[in-house]
């Protein structure tokens, strides 16, 4: 098992690559013709692990989206050492103006989101290198990005830089796509951008430089029901790890495509009991004797807590699968340790697997209703799930295994 400091780890995820192939496909098939699929993969890849998924994710995607500087420069050392062409990287984040020099150097695109890249520009040129930008509007999620009307005075420093600053592309970013499932306010901010799309074209014509513009608006759930909002290229994040948006987007997709087709999640989170032990009627659970047993319990303990990832809301709300048969969390949640309720599952032991995301024969676990109970959302749930527990990638299938309990960390890199 993996290790932290000299502390053994006994949770890991797994990763079902198949699962990014089919993922794909699906979007691909909702996108108008022309568009290309880029995705996102910030927050170490929805925490499903950048390492271990970009080798399966690169070839599949048209372009990738990160949040920081290092995620960038990991890719391109990645593509380097594998002998892989370059995909165009954009990061979506902010950056120091030595990142913008560093990734201008490995042909990342950065965005400009407000008027303080005129530091950044300036260090550009400094520096002698061209960054490529995506100019970000805001037009309607109040985060970062120029208000149109701002956009004028806020690229003002653009006239100074010459070559260093060449503008590639103008973006916005949906409030709440995956919230509803009548899209106004989407649609008005798809108005905003184009008004503010036609004062930045307006702007760079003006100072002579080229206004040929990546268009990029959508995200998962734009990407699957609002269609106007395709331009050149969509930013997936979510849906490529095989997860709905929302509940909202799954009926929107219904209404708009007429089938919802299905998404696989590529994650499964899974632990090996710790111990099992039966208790009489009476007995407390965990801190605080939150559950008491009402008929003779079967137990098994799990080495996984809050500390992994798990959240301590699901304390007697979570339910995990035993022998693929759903086993209540009984008690609270602890830092290393949760307790399930075995009874009605088939015998267990120690070292048995237990599934706390993810399938377990004919039961599934998913991080949507998982996230629910814990009262989060699974973009939540999944980038949580801590550093220190292994992300691990599964066999292409046909070549092991049948994708339910019982692969352990051992024998994978
Ligand atoms: C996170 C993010 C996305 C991806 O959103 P999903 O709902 O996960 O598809 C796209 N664009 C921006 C700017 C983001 O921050």
């Amino acid at each position: 098992m993996a290790e932290v400091g000299t502390a053994a780890v006994a949770s890991w995820v797994e990763i079902d690559g198949d699962a990014f192939a089919h993922n794909t496909s699906v979007l691909r098939g909702m996108l108008l013709p022309g568009c290309r699929l880029g995705g996102v993969i910030k927050g170490d890849a929805y925490g499903h692990g950048l390492r271990v998924c970009l080798p399966v994710l690169h070839p599949l995607l048209d372009v990738i989206h990160v949040v920081t500087a290092q995620d960038a420069l990991w890719i391109r050392a990645w593509e380097r050492a594998h002998d892989v062409a370059p995909r165009p990287i954009l990061v979506i984040g902010v950056l120091s103006p030595d990142e913008v020099v560093t990734c201008a150097r490995e042909d990342v695109a950065v965005v400009v989101a407000d008027a303080g890249f005129a530091a950044h520009a300036r260090a550009a040129q400094a520096a002698g290198v061209t960054v490529g930008v995506h100019v970000h509007l805001d037009t309607g999620l109040s985060r970062e990005g120029f208000l149109p009307e701002d956009l004028e005075a806020g690229l003002a420093w653009l006239d100074g830089v010459g070559g260093a600053v060449r503008v590639d592309g103008v973006m916005m970013h949906f409030a709440n796509v995956e919230d509803v499932t009548e899209q106004a306010w989407a649609r008005q901010q798809l108005e905003r951008f184009l008004e503010g799309e036609r004062v930045l074209r307006a702007l760079l014509s003006a100072a002579g430089r080229p206004a040929t513009l990546v268009r990029h608006t959508a995200a998962s759930a734009a990407a699957m029901v609002l269609a106007p909002s395709h331009g050149d290229v969509v930013r997936a994040g979510i849906s490529l790890y095989g997860l709905w948006p929302s509940r909202e987007t799954r009926i929107g997709v219904r209404l708009v495509h007429g089938t919802v087709p299905s998404l696989r999640p590529a994650l499964a989170w899974r632990v090996p009991i710790q111990a099992v032990k039966s208790v009489p009627v009476g007995t407390p659970v965990g801190y605080g004797c939150t559950w008491v047993a009402a008929r003779p319990t079967q137990l098994a303990v799990l080495p996984v807590g809050y500390f992994d990832g798990y959240p301590r809301a699901l304390s007697n709300q979570g339910h995990v699968l035993v022998a693929g048969a759903r086993c209540p969390v009984v008690g609270r949640v602890m830092m290393n340790h949760l307790v399930v309720d075995v009874t009605d599952a088939p015998a267990v032991g120690p070292g048995d697997v237990a599934t706390l995301v993810g399938r377990d024969g004919a039961e599934a676990i998913s991080a949507d209703a998982l996230a629910t109970r814990a009262g989060t959302i699974h973009y939540e749930l999944v980038t949580r799930i801590a550093a220190h527990v292994p992300r691990i990638l599964l066999p292409p299938s046909g070549t092991a295994g049948d994708g339910g309990a019982g692969h352990g960390p051992e024998g994978s890199t």
